[in-house]
């Protein structure tokens, strides 16, 4: 608890001062090395990374956005093509897309998890596109552009639903790309292939963001592109460092977005409590699932499918009432968060893709109603509890107060 008794959303600080002198040690030998940019610390942290995730290759890159910018590029997305994903991401999921040269069509979540929903995937693929037998490509009829990937976001640090998605993706020879900037470490069971199976190592492509507040975070900006596919893997090499393989040779013109090797060393030393501070959150997860047991009216839990270990990046409630609550908690001294309050197709930035309101019911719903509580790995008992009990006592006063 901070000294004023407030508790924060996520507290950087108490990981920090745990770390302090092996995180001190990497910025001393970069400053020694002069090794800013690359080199073996960047290396290094792409091998332990890639084998965490269960993947071939990782390559750092300066950001989650680049990460998914490089990836949907390296992937052979081309301008004019069009990329499904779902509204209730981080603007990010879409800048990228839109940054590739591709435009984004929506479909709607699933009412539990608020993952992309295989059976509204489904039924876009099936209703509102149509199959061009000369080109033999999906062809979206909103757009009359040829439909070439999906990104599912596994929000909050749980996966999307992934063989229904797969399937889909191969029966209409679509390329897909995971936005695992949220799930690091997070597994799906994966009953056709009869095994647990790593976010990031699922699709064509995995993107991740080490920005310091998500469960791996770098101390600035930080990202990764994951794949078994060496070709891609290389060409996000090049996308990362202005085309170049060979420095002055430039094959292509890409960007700067390397990772740098600060934060790699940063990252490195970070990585090895990533298991022990996911398990810390799982752990706090299911506190709170009792905690806030009693008080079911009103207030839902978040739902873990039995084909899922997530991550909990984010630990999120629902309610009608929550601006009601969220205020409630504020006076408290109880930080929280809103993950997201509007969804995309809302946002004035994407007004010129032509949804509106009533779209994506189920996006829309969330937004209205999802509330993240505190939770980090250093969040103590007596800290939990206190939110837990702020949020029963909100909801019971509000529920019996709806009786009358
Ligand atoms: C954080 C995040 C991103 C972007 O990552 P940055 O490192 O901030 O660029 C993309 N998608 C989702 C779902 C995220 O949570």
């Amino acid at each position: 608890m901070t000294h004023n008794g407030k508790i924060p959303l996520l507290d950087l600080v108490a990981q920090h001062e745990a770390l302090e002198d092996e995180l001190t040690s990497v910025f001393k030998s970069a400053l020694v090395t002069a090794g800013f940019i690359g080199g073996p610390l960047v290396e290094g942290f792409e091998r332990e990374f890639a084998q965490f995730c269960g993947a071939e290759y990782c390559i750092g890159v300066g950001s989650g956005t680049d990460a998914l910018r490089f990836a949907l590029i390296a992937a052979g997305i081309q301008p004019g093509e069009t990329v499904v994903t779902v509204p209730n991401t981080f603007i990010a999921t879409v800048e990228a897309i839109s940054q590739a040269g591709a435009r984004t069509e929506f479909v709607d979540v699933d009412e539990r998890t608020c993952n992309m929903d295989p059976d509204r995937l489904q039924h876009y693929l099936e209703t509102r596109c149509s199959f061009d037998a000369q080109s033999r490509r999906l062809i979206s009829r909103k757009c009359g552009t040829p439909v070439a990937a999906i990104v599912p976001v596994h929000l909050y640090g749980q996966m999307a639903e992934m063989d229904p998605i797969l399937e889909l993706a191969e029966r209409y020879n679509l390329m897909v790309i995971e936005d695992a900037c949220q799930a690091h470490g997070a597994e799906y069971f994966s009953p056709k292939d009869n095994r647990w199976r790593k976010a990031g190592s699922v699709g064509r492509a995995g993107a991740f963001s080490f920005y310091p507040g998500k469960n791996l975070g770098a101390c600035g900006e930080a990202g990764a592109v994951t794949t078994n596919d060496a070709e891609l893997a290389q060409k996000v090499r090049m996308l990362r460092d202005h085309g170049q393989a060979q420095k002055y040779y430039h094959e292509f013109e890409g960007y700067n977005g390397r990772l740098d090797a600060l934060q790699a060393g940063i990252l490195r030393v970070k990585l090895r409590h990533l298991p022990d501070w996911n398990q810390k959150r799982r752990d706090l997860a299911a506190r709170y699932n009792e905690l806030l047991a009693s008080s079911p009216n009103g207030l839902t839990l978040p739902y873990e499918p039995t084909w899922s270990r997530g991550v909990y990046h984010l630990y999120v409630v629902r309610t009608e009432n929550r601006d009601a609550l969220r205020e409630h908690l504020a006076a408290a001294g109880i930080a929280t968060g809103i993950h997201y309050p509007i969804p995309l197709h809302l946002q004035n930035a994407y007004r010129s893709l032509g949804y509106q309101g009533g779209d994506f019911p189920v996006a829309e719903k969330a937004a209205r109603e999802v509330l993240s509580l505190p939770l980090y790995p250093e969040l103590i008992p007596v800290q939990q509890r206190r939110v837990a009990a702020e949020v029963t006592e909100f909801i019971h006063k509000t529920h019996s107060q709806s009786v009358f």
